[in-house]
């Protein structure tokens, strides 16, 4: 990788990021409710093969598979004794799949999946060390850049980005996730969101997951209107599911999700991508879309 990442951010179309990883992998066989970062151990190559499928599709960037990766994440399945090895994996994973490619890869840091305080019992201080410790081992591997990503509490997420920007010289994104009443589970507002998180030094700011596009757009809208220097990240679910027979089904298609990048190009989105639901076949339309 030769380019600059932060060049590439700050480019006129925007960066196409990836699509899902935990529904492509439960489609491919992952039991619902395991945990991704146990396939890494097990199953190494569909994880791979997830990655090398959005790569081959188009994306400028693929996440790495430690959204869940955190030790404090790690401990709640037992495996917190393979903390380095389950994120160092990761990363090689990712890099095997962009091989030759001039694919970022971006090392995924989720929230620590505790209730903090004041709203619960755990410590920021356990949180931070928690944020610290992940994001200066995905730096270590030679990640090109970090996400902080469907974070809901503004706190937590503003912990993410000041803890991954102490322990990593890497540019930094983060993406919160909204619910259809425009706000975080948490109450958070976009506006808030997108003043609080710049401020922290964020690289870009933005919303990923809960939501299909036409809602996480009027959230990306109000980011825009709010701070319109800001750069954005919109990273929608392929609609919201439907449970059918226990089963998650998402109903918004490849050419919705490129009309969709059209727009978020047209407003200066910086990256989008998708979440839940999307496939490579969504990400492909994307690109097309976007050109390049
Ligand atoms: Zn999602």
């Amino acid at each position: 990788m030769t380019r600059s990442f932060l060049d590439a951010l700050t480019q006129p179309t925007p960066l196409l990021a990836d699509g899902a990883t935990g529904t492509m992998l439960q489609a491919a066989g992952l039991p619902v409710g395991e945990a991704p970062e146990r396939w890494l151990l097990d199953n190494p190559v569909a994880i791979r093969k997830v990655a090398a499928q959005y790569v081959a599709a188009g994306s400028d960037m693929i996440y790495t598979c430690t959204f869940g990766a955190s030790r404090v994440g790690l401990s709640r399945c037992g495996l917190e004794d393979k903390f380095e090895t389950i994120n160092r994996t990761a990363v090689e994973l990712a890099r095997e799949a962009a091989a030759g490619k001039n694919t970022f890869i971006v090392g995924s840091i989720g929230p620590t999946g505790e209730m903090l305080e004041p709203y619960g019992e755990f410590s920021l201080d356990e949180a931070r060390a928690s944020f610290a410790e992940q994001a200066a081992l995905l730096a270590q591997t030679g990640v090109d850049a970090l996400v902080c990503e469907t974070f809901t509490d503004l706190q937590e997420a503003l912990l993410a980005v000041s803890a991954s920007k102490e322990n990593a010289s890497v540019p930094v994104l983060v993406s919160m996730a909204f619910e259809l009443n425009g706000r975080t589970m948490m109450g958070v507002t976009p506006e808030d969101a997108v003043f609080r998180l710049t401020d922290a030094g964020a690289a870009a700011v933005g919303s990923n997951c809960s939501v299909g596009p036409e809602s996480l757009e009027q959230v990306i809208r109000a980011m825009k209107a709010a701070r319109p220097q800001a750069r954005l990240l919109a990273k929608p679910n392929a609609g919201l599911p439907q449970v059918v027979n226990g089963h998650a089904v998402y109903n918004v298609g490849p050419a919705a999700l490129a009309a969709f990048a059209t727009r978020m190009k047209s407003l200066g989105v910086a990256v989008v991508g998708g979440c839940c639901g999307t496939t490579p076949e969504h990400l492909r339309a994307m690109r097309r879309a976007l050109g390049g």
